[in-house]
């Protein structure tokens, strides 16, 4: 036990039929189909692969992307034939997900075999519950379809999705109700890799916060800072662009219109006495680089940004004074990127510090879907301490929440017995 939940080390798998929730929700390139990214396939490997050959019958199941804007939304096919070649063993996929077919193939496997499943997010019960559209307890969750059918043909659940943790759905928090369950590998380091850097980090700890997830990130920010584990947080990206907002300063209108129409607007209120309380601690930008008529790169200080601007990245000063934090920190947490990375105009910010993250010496933390592409794209995953697959769901975790996730598998270990209980 660990966290309060069951690891892989308290079960004999040898011979059951064990269910495996993993997160390997990819980019999809819509043109070809493929996917343009395989970090999360790779990172589940170890679970499977354990599960595999300590002779579990191994059922694989995913989500990949939703129907919100139906972007990324596609089947888990490819996924099974990245994840055969990284086990060098194969992995049976059936466009299935609860069906009688689906049953029948989790009946016929053997021991050490893996199914993967298709989209779970094709089921309607997980699609609707994604973004809360429809609330049900765990209980309720219990009664869906997928826990309804598939449960039956099960020994174990298995969760490995920490970077789905915040997600409350049936794949990932009904089977928890009526099954033994534990964490994968993947689950227990990131829990263990995050919940470090918010009890006991070796300072300076600097978290650095850019991109775009608002709401979370003024959450995180106030945990962090009145539970002490942020000694300092640089502030980048839209983040950053609401804090100078809220201080006072000039931002420009077109940052303005951003804000409003991503409905942030009301942060700029919000986030006023965060800073009256904390303000030692946060760290603002000081200049910032917005485009100028032709689409050129302009960087004004703060206090002199024209007033229709558009602030898209922080500027060289700024870049230089968070470069020097990060070399003299112990330990750095980083989410978001420090502007619009994906131009080439605004990427100076972003690329300046993550060479920064690579450069220091202190265990550097990192998630989010654009800081891990950043981290690609610059050649510098080597240099990393820790990358999370999470995003969403670590954010949600440094705000001191209990995810549901975590809480349905704290549910599961008070509920069932293990295989080999402790002691
Ligand atoms: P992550 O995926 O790493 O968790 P987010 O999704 O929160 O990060 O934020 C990344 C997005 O934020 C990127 O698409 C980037 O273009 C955008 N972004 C960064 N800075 C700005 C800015 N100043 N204005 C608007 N969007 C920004
Ligand atoms: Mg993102």
């Amino acid at each position: 036990m660990r966290f309060g939940i069951h690891t892989l080390d308290e079960y004999d798998v040898g011979g059951k039929t064990v269910l495996c929730r993993v997160d390997i929700n990819q980019p999809v390139d819509p043109a070809t189909g493929t996917l343009k990214s395989i970090n999360r396939i790779q990172a589940c490997v170890p679970t499977v692969r354990e599960l595999s050959q300590r002779g579990a019958k191994v059922v694989l199941l995913a989500h990949q992307g939703s129907d919100i804007e139906y972007k990324n939304f596609y089947t888990t096919f490819p996924h099974a034939k990245v994840l055969s070649e990284l086990l060098g063993r194969e992995v049976r996929f059936l466009d299935d997900v609860t069906g009688p077919a689906a049953r029948e193939a989790i009946r016929s496997l053997k021991d050490g075999e893996i199914l993967l499943l298709d989209n779970v997010r094709f089921c309607s019960e997980e699609q609707t519950l994604f973004e809360m559209k429809l609330k049900l307890s765990h209980e309720q969750q219990a009664k869906t379809q997928v826990v309804q059918k598939l449960a039956p043909l099960a020994d174990l659940y298995v969760c490995d999705a920490f970077a789905a943790a915040h997600r409350d759905q049936p794949s990932l928090c009904g089977f928890e109700q009526v099954l033994p369950s534990a964490m994968g590998r993947l689950f227990e380091q990131e829990f263990c890799v995050v919940s470090g850097v918010m009890e006991s980090p070796e300072r300076p700890c600097v978290f650095v916060l850019g991109g775009a997830k608002v709401s979370d990130a003024f959450l995180m920010m106030e945990t962090v800072l009145s539970g002490g584990a942020a000694d300092q947080v640089l502030t980048g990206g839209l983040v950053g662009n609401i804090l100078l907002a809220a201080k006072g300063e000039q931002i420009g209108g077109a940052s303005l219109d951003f804000i409003q129409k991503s409905n942030y607007g009301e942060f700029i209120e919000s986030s006023k006495p965060l800073l009256a309380r904390f303000g030692g601690k946060i760290v603002l930008p000081t200049d910032a680089a917005y485009l100028d008529a032709d689409g050129k790169r302009r960087e004004a200080k703060i206090g002199a940004v024209p007033a229709d601007a558009g602030l898209l990245d922080i500027g060289h000063e700024t870049a230089k004074l968070y470069t020097e934090a990060i070399l003299s920190a112990k330990t750095v947490f980083v989410n978001g990127p420090m502007g619009v990375f994906e131009k080439p105009e605004t990427e100076y910010g972003t690329k300046a510090v993550w060479q920064a993250l690579g450069e220091t010496k202190a265990y550097t933390v990192l998630g989010g879907g654009d800081s891990i592409t950043a981290t690609e794209q610059y050649g510098l995953v080597s240099k990393m301490g820790y990358i999370c697959t999470g995003g969403g769901a670590l954010i949600r975790f440094l705000t001191g929440e209990e995810l549901p996730v975590v809480r349905a598998l704290r549910h599961a270990a008070k509920t069932f017995p293990t295989d080999k209980p402790k002691g």
